[in-house]
């Protein structure tokens, strides 16, 4: 239970990593707010986060808020909603993310666009909102989900890597005037990961991520969840303004 009654905010928790990190938390013991676009969705993903808190022995409250992270005001209507449940948000996972893939010859502006306003953008309304609080509270831990394209590029993903490449940007930046008021700031760069996200990707071409990687296999998405939770627990306390690479030797 290394995340005992800590409040923690997921964007983009209603599948994918940020469902698994949402499980690892209820198990952990914490707090969980599920955020997600489609209503529906997060209802099913706070089902299961209350089904796994049961099983594990665990007395997590789940909250679910259908937000979407480009807009400003849904982000602050959920982080009062937050507030005005548990008086305070110790933990902020910005997961949520988005690919619309095109080599720069084919990119459209609409996909540049979207790219950026979920990736980066989203990315800023989330820590931008929550930040007042961490700080008044004297702690907190904001956790952004880059990637290794945001280390490395990639083809076919100039607004991907733009966007992942901004958020490491984002998190040193933090850690610089947050940690000083107690809030702890790190990314978390995946590599290749089995979600939702990779249902586009020919199989063929999955073969081939598959052969690049040393551990010879895509990653789980408890497997990104387990670096969250440990990044939120205070046995990261130590760990600030760092990106964190989690792709089986990927990079190596
Ligand atoms: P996914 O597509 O399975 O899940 C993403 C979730 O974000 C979805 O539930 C979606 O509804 C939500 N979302 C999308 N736009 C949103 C918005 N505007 N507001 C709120 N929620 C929104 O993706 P995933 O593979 O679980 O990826 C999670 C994060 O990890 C993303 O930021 C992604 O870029 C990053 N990542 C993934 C991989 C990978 O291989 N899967 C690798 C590196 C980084």
């Amino acid at each position: 239970m290394r995340l005992l009654n800590k409040i923690c905010l997921i964007t983009g928790a209603a599948q994918g990593i940020g469902l698994a990190t949402a499980l690892k938390f209820v198990r952990e013991g914490a707090h969980v707010v599920v955020a997600d676009l489609k209503p529906a969705a997060v209802d099913a993903a706070v089902a299961q986060c209350l089904a796994a808190a049961q099983a594990a022995g665990s007395a997590s409250q789940v909250l679910g808020h259908s937000v979407n992270v480009t807009d400003r005001a849904q982000v602050d209507a959920a982080v009062a909603a937050v507030l005005a449940r548990f008086g305070r948000i110790d933990v902020l996972v910005n997961n949520a993310g988005i690919t619309q893939d095109a080599r720069l010859q084919k990119m459209t502006l609409a996909q540049f666009d979207a790219v950026i306003d979920v990736n980066l953008r989203g990315v800023f309304h989330c820590a931008q909102a929550v930040a007042d609080t961490m700080v008044a509270q004297g702690s907190g831990v904001i956790l952004n989900a880059s990637s290794v394209v945001g280390l490395y590029g990639n083809f076919g993903q100039t607004n991907y890597a733009a966007a992942k490449f901004g958020v490491i940007g984002f998190t040193k930046t933090w850690s610089r005037e947050l940690g000083p008021k107690g809030v702890r700031v790190n990314a978390v760069a995946p590599g290749f990961v089995e979600t939702p996200i990779l249902a586009t990707v020919p199989e063929k071409v999955l073969d081939s991520m598959r052969a690049d990687v040393p551990l010879r296999r895509l990653g789980q998405p408890e497997e990104i969840a387990n670096v969250y939770a440990f990044l939120a627990s205070d046995e990261a306390s130590y760990i600030h303004g760092t990106v964190i690479e989690v792709g089986g030797g990927l990079t190596v």
